[in-house]
Parts: structure tokens; sequence; C-alpha cells
């Protein structure tokens, strides 16, 4: 058909590395049309579905954005590719990211930096990241729909960024057989799509056990999850988080959470205000966590076995740095070296105890305060070691904002310290601590609010909705009525 055509000419553009890419366009690359032969009731036939570039396909190079990955392909493709073109899709590209997903901006992959499609006042804009290449991918429609990645934030985030819907579903419930670590205890894959429910169908498809992954979730656990209710849930308890409600919040963002939440209230939902004590120590211990987690996870990368090697001797160190050495020192990127040595930092003797220890006792906490407050109990905590429910402020879900900000100018990123960049998940690290279900979906600001910016703005607040574990599928039909 014409239009497969037309949509074959529009891939075969970004068949090509970032910096040849045009303005304007996601550094998307190896471009491929095999479709797989798909059963009689698949729902993604025919469907293009991008691939962020840390999830492994047998037919085309993956570098998770890395020089040390330079020049890899995978010999198997990772299960969620598989079952996605078992389903009848096909593999458009893979789309760029930050460097092995360490970022919020996707500006540090090795083959160039995505371009969001919006700019403000001719400025550009951060794309958001790590699944950046993803999002753009479906708001130039090169995609139907993306497959990301989200450890800390990097579906949510950019989703939020380029105003469509990114949903991370409950830790274990999409295999990462074939996803390239970063953080293995949080690393989930994630759906970006233009709707909830497109991206409902997508996960529907990967929803499945897989005996390769160990942290997958095993057919007796999903069993005690909340059944997939296709009926529509009565009127809903919603939770507002204090604590979420910071002084970093900007008006636009504060005021569409504001809007959204009195139009659930209108639509005879109820409010209930909550307490989230544990949110802002949630930060810090991530950004302990992540990074020991991704020293361990990246110190295969050695220029021995695979990507790219920086030739040297490990004979004879008197001629300068060991080949180890070089090819790390080379082959990682800057903001990836500086997490290795952060996690190496937190693990070693000195400083276990006071660092990741104490980070790990804070993960707890996060996911005690979430059992406090939703009514849904948590299957994979012995209800003896429960905490008590909060009573009249339990509730079914929370919502939140994605972000405190609109996506910033990358000139103003480019004045950012690494700690004001690592704010900007203030709100999207407690759900992956405690491995809950997110989706950001995107709510047009205000007329009065839209109609001063930049007609090239992102005209919307990326909104958060979270659920207790394995309740995916009230997550998903809550962020179909904020829709
Ligand atoms: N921005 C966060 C980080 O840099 C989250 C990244 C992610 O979810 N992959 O770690």
């Amino acid at each position: 058909p014409s239009s497969f055509c037309s949509l074959r000419r529009v891939l075969l553009k970004h068949h090509v590395r970032a910096e040849k890419a045009p303005t304007g366009r996601a550094p998307l690359f190896h471009t491929s049309t095999r479709v797989a032969k798909a059963g009689v009731n698949d729902t993604l036939i025919g469907k293009y579905i991008a691939v962020k570039d840390n999830i492994v396909t047998a037919d085309q190079p993956t570098i998770a954005s890395s020089r040390i990955l330079d020049g890899y392909t995978s010999p198997f493709d990772a299960t969620v590719v598989k079952q996605l073109r078992a389903a009848g899709a096909a593999i458009s590209s893979k789309a760029s990211l930050d460097e092995f997903g360490m970022g919020s901006h996707s500006q540090t992959a090795f083959e160039g930096a995505v371009r969001s499609p919006f700019t403000r006042n001719g400025e550009a804009l951060s794309p958001g990241g790590s699944s950046g290449g993803s999002a753009v991918a479906v708001v130039d429609k090169s995609a139907w729909a993306a497959l990301g990645t989200d450890t800390g934030g990097s579906v949510r985030l950019p989703a939020a960024y380029c105003g469509v819907v990114g949903f991370k579903p409950s830790y274990g419930r999409l295999s990462r057989w074939g996803v390239i670590q970063y953080a293995n205890s949080l690393d989930t894959v994630g759906v970006l799509a233009g709707s909830v429910a497109d991206a409902e169908s997508v996960f529907e498809k990967l929803d499945h056990h897989d005996a390769r992954d160990p942290t997958s979730l095993p057919a007796t656990v999903r069993k005690r999850l909340m059944p997939c209710n296709k009926e529509k849930p009565g009127p809903l308890r919603i939770g507002i988080p204090r604590e979420y409600n910071i002084s970093e919040l900007t008006p636009p963002v504060h005021d569409t959470w504001i809007s959204a939440l009195s139009a659930l209230r209108s639509a005879g939902h109820t409010l209930v205000p909550v307490s989230l004590p544990t949110t802002r120590q949630a930060l810090s211990a991530y950004y302990v966590l992540a990074p020991a987690e991704a020293s361990s996870n990246l110190a295969k990368y050695d220029g021995i076995r695979y990507g790219q090697r920086t030739p040297g001797s490990d004979a004879s160190p008197a001629e300068g740095l060991p080949l180890y050495a070089k090819t790390r020192g080379e082959g990682f990127g800057e903001e990836v070296r500086q997490r290795i040595l952060l996690g190496a930092y937190a693990l070693s003797s000195e400083a276990i105890d006071n660092y990741f220890i104490q980070a790990q006792k804070v993960r707890r906490l996060v996911q005690r305060d979430f059992d406090r407050v939703f009514i849904a109990r948590n299957p994979l905590i012995e209800p003896t070691e429960m905490p008590e429910l909060e009573g009249v402020a339990a509730v079914d879900i929370l919502i939140t904002p994605t972000a405190p900000t609109l996506p910033p100018t990358i000139a103003e990123l480019k004045r950012q310290t690494s700690v004001e960049s690592y704010m900007l998940d203030v709100f999207t690290v407690p759900a992956s601590l405690a491995g809950l279900p997110a989706i950001s979906v995107p709510v047009p600001l205000s007329p009065a609010l839209g109609d001063s910016m930049d007609k090239h703005d992102v005209r919307s607040v990326g909104i958060q909705i979270l659920g207790q574990f394995g309740t995916d599928s009230l997550v998903l039909h809550a962020a179909k009525v904020l829709e």
C-alpha cells in the first residue's frame, strides 16, 4: 500500500547516525522492515514500533548510545522484541537515548543528541530522557508506538516533555531478557504512544512470564495481582500527596495539576490528601542505588569480549595505561564515568554503611509509605509485615505531576549542575524504588496559559498516575479517565 511506501521513505530518512540526521529529527537509526508472521487475533499487525537502543535486536546493531558498544549486534532478539514481532508489529527503528539510560534529556548519546520537535521562542527544548528518541519517534509519527526503559523515570519524563503517553508497568511484568542493564533492580521496559489505549494494547502483548528473566513475575504471583478489569470501575478515590507540592513546582505545572484534579472531582471521583513523608529522601536514595548497580553492571565492558577496544597492552603497564583502563576511559562518556565512580564509592568498604545500606533502608520506607495509602494490598509483602492502612485516607491511585517544570531549553540545561538536573526526577523515582505501575498522560495547558505560549512549545503538562504494585490495569483505566 502507498502509505506503507511513504512510511518506508520517512524511515529511510532516519537510517543515519545523528550527526547526519536532519535538523529537528531524533537520531533514529538502523531501519528494518522485517515483519514476522502473525497469528489471527493480533492487534499489532502492520504497526511500526520504535525500540530504544538499549533493547537488543538480532537484525540491527544495539549500542545503548555508547561508544563502548560501537559496532555491536546481538545474536538474539530481546524477549519483548520477539513478542512484538510475533504480534505482527515491525520494528521501525532503534531509538537513541542517554548513554546506557543515564540522564534526563537524551543529550549524551555517542551518536549525537536527540532533538525535540518543540521549541520555545526559537530555542530548542529538551525532549526528556533517557527514552528521548522513543518519544520523538511517536511525536513525529515515524512510529505508531515505541518501547523505552524506565529506571527512575526515563519513559515518563520524555513522554511529559513531548506531550505523549508514557507507561511504566509494575517491575517484573515485562521481560528484561535482552535489555542492557543500567540498574537491574529498577530497570523496567515501558511503552510510549499517542494514546493510553495504544500503550495498553502494546503492554498486553508483552505482559507474560519469561523464564529467561529471573525477575519476571511467575504465574503464581500474577494470579494474585488485580485482574485485568475491562469493566469500568466505579468512582475512584484519588490521593494527592502533600509532599509533591514543592517550591520548585512551576505555575503552569501546578495549575494544570489542580485543574485536572478539579475536573476529576466534578466527574464524581473523590480527592483525598495523603502523606508520603519519604519522598525527598527517595531522590537521594535513588542516586546512590542506581549508580551502585550501574558500576557493577558496567564492569563487563572491558574491550575484550565485544564492542570498542582501545589498543594497548595489559602485559606491560610501563607502556602506559593497560588496555582495560584505556578502553573504558575512552569508551564511556563523562556522565557514565561519573556514575561509575559514584557507585563504586558508595559500595566501597569505607562508604557502604553510610550510603548504600542507608539508601536501601530509605527504599523500604518509600515502599511502606505507599503500602500505607493504597487500598489494594501489596501482593509482594507478607500480610504480617504490611503496615497499617491509613483508614479514611486510603486511596485507589495517586495523581501527581510527572516533573516539576515544563521542558527546559537546551541552553538552560547547559547552565544546570548535575544535582539540578537530578532534581527533575523527584516525582518519578519513588514509583521506581517501590516497583509500582506509573503512567504520564499529557494534559493540555489551560487556554489562558496555552494561548500566551509559543505555538511551537509543548502545550501540555505530564500528569502522573501511580497505583499499588500489580494494579497496572487500574492505572491504565484511570489514565483513560484523565485523557
Ligand atoms: N534520569 C534518571 C537517571 O539518570 C532516570 C534514568 C532512567 O530512568 N533510565 O538515572
